[in-house]
């Protein structure tokens, strides 16, 4: 699996220069070192991985405008379209509202953070969370090119689905346009399996970058917090996203698990569920059997709704730094920290980072110190990794299952280890 060696290699080659940065202290070797920085991880790992990511944000847009409009042009009604919505809304919510009381139960009762004094300053400075009737608004857009150009997601996804609705309704008269958009997401598939031929070097590229700048020194310091969510964040991979695929769908979690490799990689890399649709699209819809009519809506949906290695951070940092800055939150502070953190993953698009801003929205909300941040800031690069994985996972679970109960999911594709397989 060349994807997958690109990802050993440059997690290796990138630990291997940062290993160097903190060991070699003396004259020549600091010259090479500093060259293969300035040039190599700074230079060519950077432009060529920063030109991959854009690759792959330049088909989100079309891919998901072109793809809903097929999807809901295949699903021909509009009550099946609102049962679509309904379910993996509420599933997202519910797999978010568990990732984040399990995050928040277990680094509780292990009592991370406690006896560690607070004494960084921190630059970050916070962000008030939007009010739900704003986003509510903003849904809706004044302007449909303006929503793409910005990928405002929620928009994006509104609109696609009027104009297929708005086909549905024209009829028999809009029958050419059908099967000409049909034929363009098709290209735009087609372009999916272009940029992804470059894939194996490009991982390696951001992953060697990545591990190159990490803070391998704060990661020793911050060990108990770094191991605590990143148990969580498996914890809620293996175990309870498992079992709702389980539980709803009966479909078999451990040919799951190996069919959603790929963009877990890919989430991995780019620390992006949002650039990572078009991955997690052909995952869902090549590898598993998921109709397109079903994904096309799920997949972007959940890349901006959904964000349950997102919520598990906020669980796991909210009790940290409460207890570094020996605050008791309580039970009613941890259930705002619940609902507030839920409602965040609303509104906020699945972009690099995106989780600290969150963070800061929780912390405002419960009171607790924003310079708590600055201690977890360090860290947070390697951490987005993950979670982004674990976010990406969680899409496709709920996709399945969704699915899985419309009977829009082909179990001949799902138990075939090798249908669709795009490895390149
Ligand atoms: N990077 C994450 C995502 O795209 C969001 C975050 O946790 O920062 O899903």
């Amino acid at each position: 699996t060349k994807v997958l060696i690109g990802m050993v290699l440059g997690l290796i080659v990138g630990l291997g220069i940062n290993w160097t940065d903190i060991f070699l202290m003396n004259g020549s070797l600091m010259m090479a070192d500093s060259f293969i920085n300035e040039y190599i991880v700074n230079g060519l790992f950077h432009v060529v991985g920063k030109m991959f990511v854009n690759a792959l944000k330049m088909l989100v847009v079309p891919l998901v405008f072109f793809s809903l409009i097929c999807g809901v042009c295949g699903i021909g009604d509009i009550k099946l379209l609102g049962r679509i919505g309904t379910k993996s809304f509420a599933l997202y919510m519910l797999t978010t509202a568990i990732a984040i009381a399990t995050a928040i139960i277990i680094s509780a009762s292990i009592g991370i953070g406690e006896g560690m004094n607070a004494v960084t300053e921190s630059t970050f400075t916070g962000k008030d969370a939007p009010a739900l009737s704003e986003v509510l608004i903003k849904i809706i857009p004044t302007n449909p090119i303006q929503a793409m150009a910005e990928s405002e997601m929620l928009s994006i996804i509104f609109f696609s689905i009027l104009v297929g609705i708005s086909i549905l309704l024209v009829g028999k008269k809009a029958k050419g346009l059908v099967s000409n958009v049909e034929i363009l997401n098709e290209v735009m598939m087609k372009m999916v399996g272009l940029v992804m031929s470059l894939a194996p070097y490009a991982v390696f590229c951001l992953l060697a970058k990545a591990m190159a700048n990490l803070g391998v020194d704060l990661l020793i310091e911050l060990i108990g917090y770094v191991l605590v969510l990143i148990g969580v964040l498996l914890f809620h991979l293996f175990v309870t996203l498992q079992t709702v695929l389980f539980v709803f769908s009966r479909l078999n979690p451990l040919v799951f698990l190996k069919k959603i490799r790929n963009a877990q990689i890919f989430a991995f890399s780019t620390s992006s569920s949002n650039a990572t649709i078009p991955v997690t699209l052909r995952t869902v819809t090549e590898r598993m059997g998921v109709n397109n009519s079903v994904a096309s809506f799920t997949v972007p949906f959940g890349a901006t709704i959904n964000m349950d290695g997102t919520a598990i951070m906020q669980g796991v940092a909210t009790v940290f730094i409460a207890n570094v800055y020996n605050v008791d939150l309580g039970i009613a502070g941890y259930l705002t920290v619940i609902l507030m953190s839920v409602l965040a993953s609303i509104g906020t698009a699945g972009v690099p980072g995106v989780g600290l801003i969150m963070l800061s929205m929780v912390f405002a909300q419960v009171g607790l110190p924003m310079e708590g941040i600055g201690l977890i800031l360090g860290v947070d690069r390697l951490l987005d990794m993950v979670r982004t994985a674990v976010n990406v996972s969680g899409d496709a679970v709920v996709s399945s299952v969704v699915a899985k109960s419309e009977g829009k999911l082909d179990t001949s594709i799902f138990d075939d280890p090798d249908a669709g397989a795009f490895d390149v």
